[in-house]
């Protein structure tokens, strides 16, 4: 019987899918977002609000995390939500915003789905599609986004291992769709301080076993502003191909997030940081 799995590169105690693993394709997979490449040298960061709000914070957060450095721009328009009673996002309405700040700014955009039913209305408007923690190992989600067209940036789920991690990626890939980015976001641990416990061992462990680009989410990982720009620092240190950051015009008033989002001036002095670090491990931020 085919097992369709992989002999182990990293001796860890598991078997490592086929299509995803390194063995099965040494080179890294470059994700191609509306000419956005991940995965090469240089190391893009995605940045953006934690949800669309309106076309001013929208339109203003854009534009000023562009010219921070930022080549991708995030923003929820269907929010995960722990409470019913919270801000759901803005739905269609906040697709039609992504995609005409997209146009004004110049910038692709990255926005989640939660169900199998929004992946096309989803797709036409996004230029890469996000699957969320809580949905990592939604498995029609993943084969839907899986034929969609577009790339996908996969996030871990929030009590998942590497290994299931891998496997939820496979599912993508195993509809022909190879244009997968995997995203540490955090892990829940006994730790009550932080929001999440940032994995950064992931990284490298990613990155060996996978030829998919890996990249980090400090502003879930912690949940702590102050804490965000350490942990991106230590992200491209560890080898992240990327960054996605949370960034609101004004954190305070935000309606979901807002105590973990850099403010405009932060995520600037975060970017000029980070220049130095990805040049001291050999990579570039374009700036
Ligand atoms: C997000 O990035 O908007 C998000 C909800 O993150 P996560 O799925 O990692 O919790
Ligand atoms: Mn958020």
């Amino acid at each position: 019987m085919e097992t369709n799995l992989c002999k182990n590169p990293a001796k860890v105690g598991f078997p490592i899918p086929s299509k995803v693993s390194r063995t099965t394709k040494p080179e890294t997979t470059l994700v191609n977002v509306s000419g956005v490449m991940v995965g090469g040298s240089d190391i893009v960061i995605i940045a953006g609000p934690c949800v669309v709000e309106s076309q001013e914070q929208l339109f203003e957060t854009a534009r000023a995390v562009k010219a921070g450095g930022a080549r991708i721009l995030r923003g929820g328009a269907f929010k995960p939500r722990s409470s019913p009673y919270n801000f759901q996002g803005l739905g269609e309405e906040g697709l039609k915003l992504l995609s005409s700040v997209r146009k004004e700014i110049h910038l692709p955009v990255v926005t989640e789905v939660m169900d199998t039913r929004q992946v096309e209305l989803v797709a036409s408007y996004a230029d890469m599609i996000q699957i969320g923690s809580r949905n990592m190992q939604n498995f029609p989600l993943l084969k839907e986004a899986g034929l969609c067209g577009k790339p996908v940036l996969l996030k871990r789920g929030m009590m998942s291992t590497i290994e299931e991690f891998l496997l939820a990626a496979e599912y993508i890939l195993n509809q022909g769709n190879d244009q997968v980015i995997l995203c540490e976001r955090g892990i829940r641990t006994f730790e009550t301080s932080t929001r999440n416990t940032l994995d950064l061992s992931a990284v490298p462990m990613l990155k060996r076993l996978s030829h998919l680009p890996v990249i980090v989410d400090p502003s879930h990982g912690t949940g702590l502003r102050w804490m965000v720009p350490a942990m991106a620092k230590a992200a491209v240190a560890a080898g992240a191909d990327g960054l996605i950051i949370e960034v609101h015009y004004k954190p305070e008033e935000a309606l979901c997030d807002g105590h973990q989002s850099l403010n405009l001036d932060e995520f600037t002095r975060m970017m000029t940081d980070l220049e130095k670090i990805a040049q001291a491990v050999g990579r570039e931020i374009s700036l």
